[in-house]
C-alpha cells in the first residue's frame, strides 16, 4: 500500500480546486489534486461560461470584484485566452415590476464598481434591434462578458500542474480524517495520503467529504438546463441574462448561441440528463427573446450537477470543527465566475491564516443552531 505525502491535498479539480491548486503552487507549497474522474468535467467544464458580477448579492460583491481582475489576467494565468470576451451583461425587465426589482438592485450595488447603465425600451431597441419587443428595460453591466469553460477550467489544472501541483485524475477520496497533527485520506484504489492540509473542493458531492468530519451542511442538487444552436450569422454583441431567470444567452465567435435556463432532469444522484418539458419550455423563451432566431437548428442540449445552499452564497472558509481543514462548495449555479478568486482565498488561509476579501457570510456553519442565524 502506497502512501503519498504532500503539504495539501485538494479534493475535486473542478474550477475552485484548479484555481487553489494554482495560487498554493505559486507560493511554493507542496500540492496534491485529486479528482474522482477528470479535471474540469463536472460543472466547471459544462457550465454556460457567464462571467457576470451583475445579478449577484452584495455579500459576492468583493470576491466577484477580486475575480473580475483574476480574469482580465487570463492568458498569463492560464497560457491561453480562454475564449473570454467582456462584451456586457444585459439583464433584461419585461415588465414594471421587474423594472423596479432590477432598478432596486442597481442602487444597492451602486458602490460596487460594477457601473451599470440603465436603457429604457426605446434605448434597447435602438442598441439591440435583434432583440424582442416586449421589453420595458433593461440594467447593462459593460465589463462582464463570458467565457468557454471547456477550455478554461481543464486550462486551470494544466496551469496548476506547471505550477508545481501534482495531478490524480481518476483518484476518488472514500475516506479522510484527522489524528490532530496530520490529515489520513484513502482512495477508491487503496493509496493513503497523509497531508496537513486538506481543501474539500469536490462540487455537488463535497456535502459528502465535509461529513467525514462531522459537519454535515444543508446542500442540494441542482441541474440548470443548457442547449446550442448551430452556427449563426452574428446577431448578439451581449451577453443576455433575464430578471426572474428562465433564460439566458450568448453567441460565441463561430456563431453557435449557447443558451439556458430552467432545470432538466436527474435520474440518479449526481446524474442530470436533459428533460422534455425544460427543452420546450426554454425553446419557446428563446425564440420568444430573439425572435430572428426562432428556425435556426439546435445541435446540443446538455445539463449538470451543481451543489446548491439555501442562501445560495457558497460555503467559503475554514472548517469550524477541524483545524487544517477547508471549505469551498455550494455555488448555486454561479460559480465560474467567482472560481478563480476563491481559489486565491482558499490559498491565502492556507499560506497566511487570513483572507483578503470578506468572507464571513459564507461561514459553513451559518444554518446550524447555534450560529445565530437561524
Ligand atoms: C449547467 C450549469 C451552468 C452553469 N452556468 C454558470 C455560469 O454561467 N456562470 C457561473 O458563474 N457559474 C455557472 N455555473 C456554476 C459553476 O459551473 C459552478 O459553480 C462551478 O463550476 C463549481 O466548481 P467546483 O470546482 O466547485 O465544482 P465541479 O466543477 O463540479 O468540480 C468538483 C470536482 O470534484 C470531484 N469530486 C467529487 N467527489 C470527489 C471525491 N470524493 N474525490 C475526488 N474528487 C471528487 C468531481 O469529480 C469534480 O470534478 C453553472 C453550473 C452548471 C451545472
Amino acid at each position: 500500500m502506497q502512501t503519498v505525502n504532500t503539504d495539501v491535498l485538494i479534493i475535486g479539480a473542478g474550477i475552485i480546486g484548479a484555481s487553489t491548486a494554482y495560487f498554493l503552487s505559486k507560493q511554493g507549497l507542496q500540492v496534491l489534486l485529486c479528482d474522482a474522474g477528470q479535471s474540469g468535467t463536472k460543472a466547471s467544464g459544462v457550465n454556460f461560461g457567464g462571467v457576470r458580477r451583475q445579478g449577484r448579492p452584495l455579500s459576492q460583491m468583493p470576491l466577484a470584484a477580486r475575480s473580475h481582475q483574476l480574469w482580465g489576467q487570463l492568458s498569463e494565468l492560464i497560457g491561453i485566452d480562454g475564449e473570454y470576451i467582456r462584451c456586457g451583461h444585459l439583464k433584461i425587465a419585461f415588465n414594471g415590476q421587474d423594472m423596479e426589482r432590477l432598478q432596486e438592485y442597481n442602487r444597492s450595488v451602486a458602490s460596487c464598481g460594477l457601473d451599470l447603465q440603465w436603457l429604457d425600451a426605446g434605448q434597447v431597441y435602438s442598441r439591440y434591434p435583434w432583440l424582442s419587443t416586449d421589453i420595458a428595460g433593461a440594467s447593462l453591466c459593460p465589463a462582464d462578458g463570458h467565457a468557454n469553460p471547456r477550455v478554461v477550467s481543464p486550462a486551470l489544472s494544466w496551469a496548476a500542474q506547471q505550477a508545481g501541483t501534482r495531478l490524480m485524475e481518476h483518484c476518488r477520496i472514500t475516506g479522510s480524517r484527522y489524528d490532530g497533527r496530520y490529515f489520513r485520506s484513502e482512495t477508491a484504489d487503496h493509496q493513503h495520503i497523509q497531508s496537513r492540509f486538506v481543501v474539500n473542493t469536490a462540487g455537488a458531492w463535497a456535502g459528502e467529504i465535509a461529513a467525514m468530519f462531522g459537519e454535515s451542511v444543508p446542500l442540494t442538487e441542482i441541474y440548470p438546463q443548457m442547449g446550442v444552436t448551430e452556427p449563426l450569422p452574428p446577431i448578439m454583441n451581449v451577453v443576455l441574462g433575464v430578471q426572474g431567470g428562465g433564460i439566458y444567452a450568448r453567441q460565441v465567435a463561430r456563431g453557435n448561441i449557447v443558451f439556458g435556463g430552467s432545470r432538466a432532469l436527474s435520474l440518479a444522484t449526481g446524474y442530470a440528463r436533459p428533460s422534455h418539458q425544460s427543452v420546450s419550455m426554454l425553446l419557446t423563451r428563446l425564440a420568444g427573446l430573439i425572435p430572428g432566431i426562432a428556425h435556426a437548428n439546435v445541435i446540443r442540449f446538455w445539463s449538470g450537477v451543481e451543489g446548491a445552499t439555501p442562501d445560495l452564497n457558497p460555503y467559503l472558509g475554514p472548517s469550524r470543527k477541524t483545524p487544517g481543514l477547508f471549505h469551498g462548495f455550494g455555488y448555486s449555479g454561479a460559480g465560474f465566475q467567482v472560481g478563480l478568486a476563491s481559489g486565491e482565498v482558499l490559498a491565502q488561509l492556507i499560506a497566511t491564516g487570513n483572507s483578503h476579501i470578506p468572507i464571513e457570510d459564507f461561514r459553513i456553519d451559518r444554518f446550524t443552531a447555534d450560529s445565530g442565524k437561524l
